[in-house]
């Protein structure tokens, strides 16, 4: 017979502690299963493509620009290739808001999915460093017999060579680190020239590299349930039609050891507890959706192999709803994720709008305070302006100013240099002198524009004031 309730429904006391702390407050250092399976199998592939992305990308180039920087440092950011500098942050601004509710949608709709597949320290820990253990001290319970063994020669041995790997994988990961910060140019430069000359940088990758050492070696799950902010986020982002790696209780309860011989009167869990065996945060996912799941699916996969032993059908834990569990019907868009839809849409047309109209200068051109037109004796009339140009580029701009509507011209004071360096500015003050004649108001509306070899960079406009008609 089959029971609907949920155990968590009915025992909550797994939430009052957390699962890498035991009742002393020392923590519980987890020795999961390795994990096999098609979900493993799957993660495999994905990983390796990942990784492949991950660490080709700071060598692609779009147009001599790296595809992504992110230089915090110099306030430099490039995303696919489009350079966001300092005058252009409240695009940056708005590209993080969307990414913020386009997280809380993707959580809303498919739970962790992203810590269980692409985040990094998922990534790193347990296709990485976590396979290297495996490699070196075998499955969880050699290494907990090594951990518990003295400090005898093949302990040291197998101890040295697997916190030399993960010192050097930690080292390579610094400076994949840096070369998203710095470009991998710098980088180059920091790995072939003496550390003297970069004394700075070196400790940075030093310093990095002992901290992601620290993190894969000892902090490990803690990084996930302690550290991210992310998983904490869940209580508000998911609700019961989030797609979460999910215990099937209602197919699952009452659960009960299998008994050779005996009918079977309870649910399909057989209480074998390789579900959290495997689990690398040390839960156990028949409590139902927790903080410290990382959608790693090695629950899944070890539930499957049971199945598979027992004869029965695949799937009690797998990637489900808490509603279609309960309901048995399919599931359907929340009135949240419409909402975050709706916000996010409105934030991408934004941004695709912000983006579609971005220009590579910014200019603002002012008549001097406390100055008024001038009545020349050649029949023109000038207005003096103050104006500053902003490159919004990466690139060196060799601008001219222009009067787009042709009726006027523009005289410079002194000669200034308009060159612009990356993300550079510059200023001047300039007259606009135009024709008595051609003007009919006091106030008119004059359109100018930043060109650079013909090519118009920017349009903006500025007030000239003149005597008006004279009867
Ligand atoms: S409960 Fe399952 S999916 Fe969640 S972290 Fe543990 S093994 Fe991974
Ligand atoms: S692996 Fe499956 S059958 Fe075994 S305890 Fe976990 S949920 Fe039950």
């Amino acid at each position: 017979m089959k029971s609907s309730i949920n155990p968590s429904e009915t025992d909550e006391s797994f939430r009052d502690h957390f699962s890498a702390v035991d009742d002393y407050g020392k923590r519980i250092w987890f020795y999961p299963q390795k994990p096999k399976g098609k979900w493993h199998n799957r993660r495999v592939v994905f990983t390796i493509v990942l990784l492949g992305l991950m660490f080709s990308a700071p060598f692609i180039h779009v147009n001599g620009q790296p595809l992504f920087l992110f230089n915090i440092l110099e306030r430099k950011f490039i995303i696919f290739g489009v350079f966001i500098g300092p005058q252009d942050y409240w695009i940056f601004g708005l590209g993080m808001l969307s990414f913020l509710v386009f997280v809380s949608l993707f959580t809303n709709l498919f739970g962790r999915l992203w810590c269980g597949w692409a985040c990094p320290q998922t990534v790193f820990m347990e296709m990485v460093f976590r396979k290297i253990e495996y490699a070196i001290e075998g499955d969880w319970n050699k290494q907990r017999a090594l951990d518990k063994a003295p400090w005898d020669r093949k302990k040291i041995t197998k101890k040295a060579l697997k916190w030399t790997i993960f010192l050097l994988i930690s080292f390579l990961i610094a400076n994949l680190l840096l070369a998203y910060v710095l470009g991998v140019a710098e980088v180059g430069k920091i790995v072939t020239h003496p550390v003297s000359e970069h004394p700075g940088l070196f400790l940075g990758v030093a310093g990095f590299t002992l901290i992601f050492f620290f993190i894969f070696t000892w902090l490990r799950d803690q990084a996930c349930t302690v550290v991210c902010p992310y998983g904490r986020l869940q209580g508000v982002l998911l609700d019961k039609s989030s797609v979460v790696v999910a215990y099937d209780h209602v197919r699952g309860e009452k659960r009960g050891k299998l008994r050779k011989g005996q009918e079977r009167q309870s649910g399909d869990c057989i209480d074998c507890y390789q579900c959290v065996r495997v689990c690398p945060t040390g839960i156990d996912i028949r409590n139902g959706t927790q903080m410290e799941c990382i959608n790693c699916t090695a629950c899944i996969d070890a539930c499957d192999h049971m199945m598979d032993q027992v004869g029965f059908e695949r799937g009690l834990i797998r990637y489900e709803s808490e509603e279609v569990i309960v309901s048995r019907k399919k599931s359907r868009f929340s009135a949240k994720a419409v909402g975050y839809i709706v916000v996010l849409t409105a934030l991408w047309g934004g941004l695709g709008y912000a983006m579609f109209n971005r220009t590579s200068t910014e200019t603002t051109m002012l008549r001097v305070p406390g100055t008024r037109y001038i009545e020349n004796p050649d029949g023109t009339i000038s207005n003096l302006y103050n104006f500053k140009i902003y490159n919004k580029t990466n690139e060196q701009i060799v601008p001219e100013l222009r009067l787009e509507d042709g009726k006027g011209t523009l005289k410079f004071a002194g000669n200034p240099d308009l060159t612009l360096e990356p993300t550079g500015s510059v200023q001047g003050t300039v007259f606009i002198l135009i024709p008595a004649d051609k003007i009919k108001e006091r106030k008119v509306h004059l359109k100018l524009g930043v060109y650079e070899k013909g090519e118009r960079l920017e349009s903006f406009e500025t007030t000239f004031m003149a005597p008006g008609i004279r009867e």
